[in-house]
């Protein structure tokens, strides 16, 4: 058994980048840009009203009057111009034209008036007020200047960065590849959920969470199998999800049962124990694997079977290698800083992850217990916010004592 830090250590030091990939803008959502990319052109690419109004030339206001119920300006509307079409005229003095919000500035136009505060009839209007120059009027690149660099390398893409590439006219983006991922699910007591359920069988809770929890990575999801506890069939789910993934996550099997046998497969498989059993509380049989099938390696996670076992397991272990993988460099989990609601009693000698919930008080975080912190048990996750750290130095920690938690990610 070895403490929690030496085995998160030894997972992380093993992420590495998997190479890049050029993908949709759409699909680039949480993914990592290769790439330095910038502005193929400026933003806005041409000067524009900001407004649904008028455009008109600043100067022809020069002689209004300063005195706001005195001012009244009478202008020849020239034509419409909606947003997406071209007027190719200019506008002299005396002049107008009718714009909407988008529409290109006409040439001779250095001021947009709202609509709201022009008076139009048989093609003239009137302004009842001054107006000055640049007066709703969005610049040709006061957004981004062309050749700006607008995502750095390394950048965790988000809507906003996606939206701004669409605004350049980009299609695709250059991002570090996503690795991926095979599900193995073992056990012969488990059922499809939406059958029947026979006596002594439970329904695989297992294989929907690690599906969902490995699309919320941001990896690509390339089998998902239920698999009997036999050595033949793990060997044989081993072996063909190695030659399409990059990572293995099984779960149950792991531990020191008569049918657990995905280590017995693993070394079968010569595959090479990077450490089996944390001391940990839940998911202590945890195993991790590195298997060379191909050229590259393949990362075998070993979880229990336990669904809460399950759950710390991903959020711990899984999801930070997927991130690092991924090129994210801030892949740990996100921490606060909370302080009990109440006092916890444990064993000694394992760290104990705690299912809490926080709120704000009094300027701090107080955490508290979701409930029963057994592994079997999934429920008391459904309304979580984190995992409270409690050290395997300990076995009580007073209500007030402060913790690390460890928020949820999904
Ligand atoms: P194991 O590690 O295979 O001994 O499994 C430990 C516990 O987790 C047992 O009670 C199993 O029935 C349960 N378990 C294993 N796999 C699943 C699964 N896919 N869904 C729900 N419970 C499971
Ligand atoms: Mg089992």
């Amino acid at each position: 058994m070895i403490p929690y830090e030496k085995a998160k250590q030894l997972v992380i030091a093993r992420a590495k980048l998997l190479g890049t990939e050029t993908i949709n803008i759409e699909d680039a959502l949480g993914k990592v840009a290769a790439r330095i990319v910038r502005a193929p052109l400026s933003l806005p690419p041409f000067t524009n009203s900001a407004i649904d109004g008028y455009a008109v030339k600043s100067e022809d206001f020069s002689g209004a009057g300063e005195e706001k119920s005195k001012v009244s300006v009478r202008l020849r509307l020239l034509a419409e111009q909606r947003a997406g079409v071209f007027y190719g005229g200019t506008i002299r003095r005396g002049e107008a034209l009718k714009v909407m919000t988008g529409a290109a500035l006409p040439r001779g136009a250095d001021a947009v008036v709202p609509r709201e505060e022009v008076e139009e009839s048989q093609g003239y209007i009137e302004v009842k007020r001054q107006v000055k120059k640049g007066e709703n009027v969005r610049l040709a690149g006061e957004d981004l200047k062309k050749g700006q660099v607008i995502i750095e390398r390394g950048t965790v893409l988000r809507p906003p960065h996606l939206g701004m590439l669409a605004a350049c006219g980009f299609r695709q983006v250059t991002v570090y590849r996503s690795p991926r991922v095979a599900v193995l699910v073992t056990g012969d007591e488990l059922a499809q959920p939406g059958t029947s359920l026979r006596r002594g069988m439970i329904y695989d809770s297992n294989s929907t969470l690690l599906q969902v929890l490995v699309r919320t990575t941001g990896a690509r999801l390339v089998a998902a199998k239920r698999v009997k506890d036999d050595l033949k069939a793990v060997i044989t789910a081993f072996e063909r999800a190695a030659a399409i993934a990059d990572i293995i996550i099984t779960s149950g099997g792991v531990s020191v049962g008569d049918y657990d046998l995905v280590k017995a497969a693993a070394a079968v498989l010569k595959a090479r124990l990077v450490f089996w059993q944390v001391a940990q509380k839940p998911a202590k049989p945890l195993a991790f694997y590195t298997l060379s099938r191909r050229k590259e390696p393949v990362y075998l996670f070993g979880l229990p079977g336990n669904p809460g076992a399950v759950l710390i397991s991903f959020e711990e272990y899984v999801r930070p290698f997927i991130k690092k993988v991924m090129g994210w460099k801030d892949y740990e989990p996100r921490a606060v800083e909370a302080v009990l609601a109440h006092e916890i009693k444990k064993k000694k000698g394992r760290l104990n992850f705690w299912r809490v919930k926080l709120q704000m008080e009094d300027g701090q975080w107080l955490a508290t217990s979701a409930g029963a912190q057994e592994s079997g048990i999934i429920s008391t996750f459904a309304d979580i916010h984190g995992l409270a750290l409690i050290p395997a130095a300990c076995d009580y920690l007073a209500a007030g004592t402060k913790v690390k938690v460890h928020l949820v990610d999904w």
